[in-house]
């Protein structure tokens, strides 16, 4: 289990797992071939079910010690985890794999999410009543698939909400998550909202194949009079649409009343719940206030009931909050809800920033996972101020893979490290196009790059070529060229330059154009003494005898030094 180490006087973990909270009529027994990392002593242990009972869920296979295909897939999927382990994890609660039944037969590549494996992002899109359609949010849900998310929630609101739910599950390898109490008040006042009008809701999009619902049957009549203090009261659009039914109709949440219903329309298409904080702070001064907590509570025992009739379940969390407070924000959902995978959005750690979000929010699910949580539901920079166009959607996806990997750096998950290592060899190697390769976004990598020097030399415009530490650490060591392996001076490699894409990069900046761009190249010739013509140590201009003598005019004696085994660069290099 992956989380950091708690610091004193935070809740401590739950002392319960999901294997407490089996169906009635349910035993365990010992089993070589069952499920380890649960709370019931050494052995292994299975569930035993009733005669006629026919599992479904994941949930249901890993407590019966069955390791299905997706727990096979994820696996593979990350190779740090063994598929027993994947299966263990989901059978105590603390994993699970949204793999509606529908679409797993169809276009769905199953993935995990849970503290055992890496922290996962998920990216929200949706038409809204007054922006979009069906072929925008297609081309959004390619775009953040592209951008690394791992799952997405439809949460349209407006268009041909049917129709769009219905596109994107079918052309999503992600699992596909909704707020199933949109759709239903589509058409129809929120008040006229029924216990049959729910059901017949959530069993519909069940169908279609969605493979998460968030459903805010946490907030319960008593807690809404615990808002009234706040600055910004309710921001959950689900959560104020039953707040409001509740004062309107003097009843219970029906979403509350409905839960064990739900459960049961959830477990036949293996449906899982990301139960929804409807009372999470929007701001904060509301943050960590007794209606978000109370409503913490009630989620956690909407989790136990949930697993004793065999859903997965996740359980969704803040908001905004500030950065001190938000380990105990974890650390509190892991006791209260037995380890459930705790899935955030964000939280924004400073309010005053609207249009930069992606970044306030980043900084505080970096923590959020670090401290526990499972999976960080990106913000982008239109967080509060309007619909998220394509590039806000790439905004927020990738501010929040740097947030999720450097969590898994930080809590030490095998192998995640080793892009990172690769990336610092090859940047200490001056190899540019490796560099950009491992680069997360190559293309725009080396367009930073090429906007100011578009061709490969042993230093960048950053400090030119005298004042290149690293270029002068690989005369200290022995990297003269460090180049790949096939590398060598008389076998120069010409850059690609500005790319169309590329330049269409750097004119959306705003700052340059193409031809400024090449001005500044030549001005950094130019400062090289160069005049309008390549630098002497342009690795597509110098050949072997030209680079010796631009080494030699710093008077710096060349020597191999023997560390290529440590440095794991090429053991010669013809220029010395
Ligand atoms: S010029 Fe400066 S920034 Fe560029 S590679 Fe060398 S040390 Fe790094």
């Amino acid at each position: 289990m992956y989380s950091s180490p708690d610091t004193p006087g935070m809740p401590p973990p739950s002392g319960k797992t999901a294997w407490d909270f089996l169906p009635d009529g349910w035993a365990i027994k010992v089993d070589p071939n069952g499920c380890c990392g649960h709370n019931r002593g050494e052995h292994p242990i299975v569930a035993v079910p009733p005669a006629s009972f026919t599992p479904v869920t994941q949930l249901e296979y890993a407590r019966l010690g069955t390791i299905t295909d997706a727990m096979q897939r994820v696996a593979e999927r990350e190779p740090h985890l063994m598929p027993e382990q994947v299966r263990d994890e989901i059978a105590a609660g603390r994993m699970v794999i949204p793999a509606n039944i529908n679409h797993l037969a169809g276009s769905l590549d199953p993935m995990a999410i849970g503290r055992a494996s890496l922290t996962k992002v998920n990216a929200n899109m949706g038409a809204s009543p007054v922006s979009s359609g069906t072929d925008e949010e297609l081309e959004k849900l390619r775009w953040s698939l592209r951008w690394g998310a791992d799952t997405v929630m439809d949460l349209s609101t407006g268009g041909d909400i049917d129709a769009c739910r219905e596109a994107i599950i079918s052309n999503s390898t992600a699992p596909i998550g909704t707020v199933p109490i949109y759709a239903m008040i589509i058409d129809r006042k929120l008040e006229d909202l029924d216990r049959e009008s729910i059901l017949a809701g959530i069993e519909h999009q069940a169908k279609q194949g969605v493979d998460y619902m968030t459903v805010h049957a946490g907030l319960r009549r008593a807690h809404v009079p615990m808002v009234k203090n706040r600055l910004i009261g309710i921001v959950s659009r689900g959560g104020s649409l039953l707040a409001k039914w509740m004062l309107t109709h003097g009843k219970e949440n029906p979403m509350y009343d409905a839960w064990d219903d739900i459960c049961d329309i959830l477990r036949r298409y293996d449906v899982t719940f990301s139960i929804g904080d409807g009372l999470r702070p929007g701001g904060l001064a509301d943050a960590t206030d007794q209606a978000q907590l109370g409503e913490l509570e009630t989620i956690g025992e909407l989790t136990e009931r949930a697993w004793r009739r065999g859903v997965q379940v996740m359980v969704e969390g803040p908001g905004h909050v500030p950065f001190d407070q938000i380990e105990f924000n974890m650390k509190l959902q892991r006791r209260r809800c037995h380890g459930a995978p705790f899935y955030v959005l964000g939280p924004l750690v400073t309010d005053v920033f609207p249009g930069y979000d992606h970044i306030t929010s980043c900084i505080g699910a970096t923590a959020a996972a670090w401290h526990g949580a499972a999976m960080l539901c990106y913000v982008t920079p239109k967080e509060h101020l309007g619909l998220p166009k394509k590039d806000d959607v790439k905004q927020g996806c990738i501010a929040y893979k740097i947030a999720a990997h450097a969590a898994d750096v930080a809590l030490g998950i095998p192998g995640t490290r080793d892009r990172d290592d690769e990336l610092t060899k090859a940047r200490a190697a001056l190899n540019w196009q490796k560099h950009f390769d491992l680069s997360f976004d190559p293309d725009y990598a080396r367009a930073m790059h090429d906007e100011d020097l578009d061709v490969d030399t042993d230093f960048c415009a950053m400090c030119g070529h005298d004042w290149c530490s690293v270029r002068i650490s690989k005369e200290i060591q022995e990297f003269t060229s460090g180049k790949d392996g096939a590398f060598a001076w008389d076998k120069p490699s010409i850059s690609a330059a500005l790319s169309d894409e590329q330049r269409a990069m750097l004119e959306q900046r705003g700052v340059l154009d193409p031809a400024e761009i090449h001005r500044l190249a030549a001005k950094t010739r130019r400062s090289l003494g160069e005049g309008e013509e390549r630098a002497a140590c342009h690795s597509e201009v110098a050949d072997a005898a030209a680079a010796r003598d631009v080494q030699g005019e710093n008077g710096v004696e060349l020597v191999q030094l023997g560390t290529h085994e440590i440095s794991g660069v090429p053991d010669h290099d013809p220029v010395i």
